[in-house]
């Protein structure tokens, strides 16, 4: 099919995955990753099919609006918002905000969410779950994170090594966090295929990262 008439998907997802996961708001470097070429891309920008919100983005008619403000802003939906749009439950009284993380020169923009260490490459418009929950331990009281963790290592089936795995760092506060979440969690057995699909899931946005940084060892831990 030709890639402009084809439906924008995720590419070695299933169908409910990348429903899930399709926000409408691409890279440049993700559409090229489903095959699409930058003539493509420039007409389907020209002829309204993708709309042009930042340099190197695009974005579908129906994109969730706060991934396109985020990506206009130069930064990407984080922390309780990316959590949000995710799906995830998140106790009330954190809606009334768009969480925003920049890109390395755009870190410390006003009103956006700092986390931990270094910053992290903007290479999707909304991050992972395990990224965005890095994030919020900043943003949220301890027992609201605590209690959303939970709600995220239960949905994707996924106990507390596992959740860590997928983290881009793993700062001492979110692991003494982590440490209250769901003990009787702990130990319990996860059936491999669901751990390995709650790993691909979460993996998915910086997969795209280390293709588009190939040959620089800045891919962060746990991306491979
Ligand atoms: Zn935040």
């Amino acid at each position: 099919m030709d890639p402009e008439q084809a439906p924008l998907r995720l590419t070695g997802m299933d169908e409910k995955e990348a429903h899930d996961q399709d926000f409408g708001v691409h890279s440049r470097a993700e559409l090229v990753e489903r095959d699409f070429t930058d003539l493509q891309i420039r007409r389907m920008a020209a002829n309204g099919q993708l709309s042009h919100p930042a340099r190197g983005w695009y974005a579908t008619p129906n994109a969730n609006q706060a991934a396109v403000t985020a990506v206009s802003k130069h930064g990407c939906l984080t922390c309780v918002s990316a959590l949000i749009a995710r799906g995830f439950w998140v106790p009330p009284g954190y809606r009334g905000k768009t969480h925003i993380r920049g890109s390395k020169r755009h870190r410390t923009d006003k009103d956006f969410c700092l986390g931990f260490g270094p910053a992290l490459p903007v290479t999707s418009a909304v991050d992972d779950a395990a990224t965005a929950l890095v994030y919020a331990a900043k943003c949220m009281s301890a027992e609201d994170w605590i209690a959303t963790c939970d709600s995220v290592m239960n949905t994707l089936k996924l106990d507390r090594p596992a959740l860590q795995e997928l983290m881009p760092v793993l700062p001492k506060a979110v692991k003494r966090l982590m440490e209250r979440c769901d003990h009787d969690r702990q130990g319990s057995p996860i059936p491999g295929d669901l751990r390995r699909r709650a790993l691909r899931v979460g993996r998915s946005a910086r997969r795209l990262s280390c293709v588009h940084q190939e040959g620089s060892a800045s891919c962060p831990r746990g991306s491979r």
